[in-house]
């Protein structure tokens, strides 16, 4: 006992030291075990929301020596931004500065101006956008914050360490809602954090254990087993999605596909040089056509109906099953297209979606 308490933050971590499940547990140890070696990361800390994860992330730097501006990304999360607002600066009097995409890209020249006028000691970024799918060059933007010595934190959902992982590209930390791809079902909440230093390895395992932010041991146990399909399950959402923006693209009811895999997309490089040929991850943003934004919502409205025994609406994403959210209602002005809808793709056998998908199409024009 007096050894459990001593070294209590020790890692690897001794099978003696599993005296209180909030402290820590065999299966989170598991599946932290089992995300360590995906994400070719030192350690990995499970926690029990992808928010949790990123309060845990953050915390690791709050401290009073810490003084400086965190410098974040505009087009993150919206949970993540609400979590900004209303804790880091309201709550906890965090000075913060966001960085802003110039229409459809983020501009590294901006980036680096920013970085000098702001010198952050937090920087923290999404390398695809969530909805419209904005992919930026992220070595290049961790090469100039780590330039200027800020830590970098990536939220790494939507690439997931299938497509892309940050710590190889010298990133500090790397969080995932595992709600999404990681558990893939839609049956559990869960959020990680992973990253190679021992001192934030530290100071997470602290923070976690004091605020509880510990994943459920019967959530661990589940996650264990769908990690086992995570790699199939990724290569076959990427190949779908693929399948289906290139089909929706060529379908007459719908205005605009935004997906990175396709050459029309404004940072369809980016996703090339980041992803290096392995996928364009498997969320599509369409806009259905329509003469005025009335007919572009009601056929938006047809459509959702007409696809929605297979494609449900469902507001989350990364599920086995592929469903779909309609942008306006959730985003509201800040992205006013009432055609405007965000799927995302599942593991489904793909002529299947296109059936469904093109079928509900043909009826709404
Ligand atoms: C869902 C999501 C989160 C939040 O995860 P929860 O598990 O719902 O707390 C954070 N970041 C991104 C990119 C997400 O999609």
């Amino acid at each position: 006992m007096k050894k459990a308490f001593k070294d209590e933050i020790d890692y690897p971590r001794d099978p003696e030291l599993y005296i209180y499940g909030r402290y820590r547990n065999p299966n989170v140890v598991a599946a932290e075990n089992m995300i360590m070696k995906l994400e070719e990361s030192q350690w990995s800390l499970l926690t029990q929301s992808g928010l949790a994860a990123i309060d845990t992330a953050l915390s690791i730097f709050h401290v009073k020596e810490n003084t400086g501006k965190w410098l974040f990304f505009s087009e993150i999360y919206g949970g993540t931004n609400h979590f900004i607002d209303k804790v880091l600066t309201k709550r906890r009097g965090i000075d913060i500065v966001r960085f802003t995409p110039d229409v459809e890209k983020y501009s590294l020249e901006k980036f680096e101006k920013l970085l000098k006028d702001a010198n952050p000691s937090v920087v923290f970024f999404e390398a695809i956008s969530n909805p419209m799918l904005i992919a930026i060059n992220a070595e290049e933007f961790i090469k100039l914050a780590k330039k200027q010595g800020a830590i970098v934190m990536v939220d790494n959902t939507f690439a997931t360490p299938f497509l892309w992982k940050p710590l190889k590209s010298n990133a500090d930390i790397v969080i995932h809602s595992v709600t999404k791809y990681l558990a893939g079902h839609g049956n559990i909440s869960a959020g990680v954090l992973s990253g190679n230093n021992p001192d934030y390895l530290k100071a997470a395992i602290e923070y976690r254990k004091l605020v509880g932010h510990m994943l459920s041991p019967d959530d661990a146990a589940r996650l264990c087993d769908q990690l086992k399909t995570f790699e199939l399950r990724m290569d076959k959402h990427c190949k779908n999605a693929f399948t289906l923006a290139k089909f929706l693209n060529n379908h007459k009811a719908i205005e605009k596909v935004l997906f990175p895999g396709l050459k029309s997309h404004p940072t369809h490089t980016e996703a090339n040089g980041l992803f290096n040929g392995k996928g364009y991850g498997a969320i599509i943003t369409f806009d259905i056509a329509g003469s005025s934004n009335h007919e572009k919502s009601k056929r938006c409205n047809s459509f959702i109906e007409a696809v929605k025994d297979n494609i449900p609406l469902v507001p989350t994403l990364g599920d086995a099953d592929t469903i779909l959210m309609p942008i306006e209602p959730v985003w509201g002005d800040k992205f006013p297209y009432p055609g405007m809808i965000r799927l995302s793709v599942g593991i489904e056998d793909v002529e299947f979606l296109c059936n469904v998908l093109g079928n509900a199409l043909d009826s709404v024009i």
